[in-house]
């Protein structure tokens, strides 16, 4: 009896590891996903940075902050200043 090995399985993608979404796209160089936010709740301030051009940005935040708060003001700040 020929035993029967099951073929391993390739290892499911990661998914959903990640509780939020913390990449984004960049609206300096366009670059998807280079921009990563880092939020520090203890001094209630986040800051973008783009992997890519190196453009960052800083604000402040509250304690229900989300990464894509961070990135909407960012936005909102690039368009006051155009
Ligand atoms: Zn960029």
């Amino acid at each position: 009896m020929g035993r029967r090995k099951s073929k391993r399985k390739p290892p499911p993608k990661r998914k959903a590891i990640e509780p939020l979404d913390t990449q984004f796209n960049c609206p300096f160089c366009n670059h998807e996903k280079s921009c990563e936010v880092k939020i520090d709740k203890a001094r209630l301030s986040a800051r973008i940075t783009c992997l890519v051009c190196l453009e960052d940005f800083q604000t402040t935040i509250n304690f229900l902050s989300e990464p894509i708060d961070v990135y909407n003001d960012w936005i909102d700040a690039c368009e006051t200043a155009n």
